[in-house]
């Protein structure tokens, strides 16, 4: 069976391969030639998620699932969520967002906050469904450690005394948002392989 990832991002595509039955083949938006600006325009990340799949399964014909992720702060009433990658501007610069959520919290003595991961999955034989991975923690006072992405160096999850980005990345994916989403992904399609 093939599948499509629709996600520009060829680590995410190769990441998730690696974890599937060898009789789910998945393909990347670059394997089916897709090269235009997939629409985003939901006020959820859930709502992306599902606009994402939908516009790629209907297009092309293909079963597809795409994963959408924000990071949400509770004194912000769930900012920056859905604008988490370009929170501070339209060139999407991870220090900029960083520093802006850092002064925007600055007043705050609340700093809960959670990543939340949302993947689509539309096909012939399951008309949409969706998988939900959450991480919950808090923002640090200041950015800590240098690994992985975006938000990773003022987030510290529930539990630890680290950053995501102080921590590696097999450590992270254990307790993360896409990887807890990305589990039950892959678990409902080695099963729904195994009896079709
Ligand atoms: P995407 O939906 O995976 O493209 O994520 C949207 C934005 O959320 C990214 O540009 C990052 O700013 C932020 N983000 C998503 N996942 C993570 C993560 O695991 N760590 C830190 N920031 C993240």
């Amino acid at each position: 069976m093939k599948i499509i990832f629709a996600t520009g991002n060829q680590n995410k595509v190769i990441e998730v391969q690696a974890l599937l039955p060898n009789t789910i083949q998945l393909l990347s938006l670059k394997d089916i030639e897709c090269f235009e600006d997939i629409p985003e325009t939901s006020e959820t990340i859930e709502g992306n998620a599902i606009q994402k799949a939908k516009y790629v399964y209907e297009k092309y014909g293909y079963a597809c699932f795409a994963d959408d992720t924000g990071l949400e702060v509770e004194a912000l009433n769930g900012e920056p969520g859905i604008y988490s990658a370009r929170y501070a501007g339209p060139e999407k610069n991870a220090e900029n967002n960083m520093t802006k959520l850092l002064t925007n919290l600055s007043t705050k003595n609340n700093r809960k906050a959670h990543f939340k991961t949302v993947i689509a999955l539309v096909g012939h034989s399951y008309k949409l469904l969706t998988f939900e991975g959450i991480c919950k923690g808090e923002i640090t006072i200041e950015k800590l450690g240098d690994k992985g992405f975006g938000y990773d160096p003022i987030f510290m999850p529930n539990g630890y005394k680290t950053t995501f980005a102080q921590m590696p990345l097999s450590e992270k994916n254990k307790i993360g948002h896409r990887g807890k989403a990305v589990k039950k992904l892959i678990d409902f399609l080695s099963e729904n392989i195994k009896n079709t």
